[in-house]
């Protein structure tokens, strides 16, 4: 059953066309991964997705739900971004608890959620830390803990490991995909490394313009490139 469904989907800021058709579907699990060059739709197309801007045209439906008209809150997705954006007073447990407590969640469940994630994420040493008193990767982890607690049906990640350096991304990167694999989740993951695209990806969508040039697995798309923009932007030998 696919889960995510995008159709006819169009973004306008004013007259500027950003986001021009985009015809999409998303399996139950699948981690795809949204590629191209700065300023071709990645995030506005993600930000859609999780109800952060309101499409222009076009239909969403999750789990055959449609939600266009919906907020963030209803959607049932969890974003993490960049920049992490942590709470700087709060502790890592607090952090990775807060959306919960909103939710109202029973304490005994607030706990269970976030021990298992401090675990899966290898946190459990730093649970009373402040973001300050941790390293690029440990704030990452946080941030990508924050989202696991909620319990999403499917995860969305802006280019999440761009601010990390070139050895800590390589780590990060092996530990979404074990992520991924444990949790059989739904993953769409921007990014404009096409390394980090060819090794992540079940299917890679590319971006430019704001039209799908090409969505295929990776060896697809390195193979059989639809067009020179597409062989040029993966690397391609055509
Ligand atoms: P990417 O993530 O692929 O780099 P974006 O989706 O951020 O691209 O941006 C695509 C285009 O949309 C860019 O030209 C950007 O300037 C424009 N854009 C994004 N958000 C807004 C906005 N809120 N208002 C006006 N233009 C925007
Ligand atoms: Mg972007």
């Amino acid at each position: 059953m696919a889960v995510i469904t995008l159709s006819g989907i169009t973004k306008s800021f004013g007259t500027v066309h950003i986001i021009r058709g985009v015809d999409l579907t998303i399996g139950d699990g699948e981690f795809v991964i949204f590629v191209g060059p700065s300023g071709s739709g990645k995030s506005t197309l993600l930000r859609l997705i999780a109800g952060l801007e309101e499409t222009t045209g076009g239909r969403i439906l999750i789990d055959g739900t449609d939600v266009t008209d919906r907020g963030p809150a209803e959607r049932a997705l969890s974003m993490v971004f960049q920049s992490y954006a942590l709470y700087p007073t709060k502790t890592v447990r607090q952090n990775m608890s807060f959306g919960l407590e909103v939710a109202r969640l029973p304490r005994a469940e607030i706990d269970r959620r976030v021990n298992a994630a401090a675990a899966a994420l290898k946190l459990e040493a730093y649970m009373d830390r402040k973001p300050a008193a941790l390293s690029g990767g440990q704030r990452q982890r946080v941030a990508i803990g924050r989202a696991i607690v909620r319990e999403p049906v499917a995860f969305l990640f802006d280019e999440p490991l761009s601010n990390l350096d070139a050895a800590l991304r390589v780590d990060m990167r092996v530990e979404i995909a074990k992520l991924h694999q444990r949790l059989k989740a739904t993953m769409i993951y921007v990014t404009h490394d096409q390394v980090e695209a060819m090794t992540l990806a079940d299917k890679i969508v590319v971006l430019d313009g704001g039209v799908i040039q090409q969505v295929g697995a990776p060896l697809e798309l390195y193979e059989r490139p639809v067009n020179l923009f597409v062989a040029q932007f993966i690397g391609s030998p055509k």
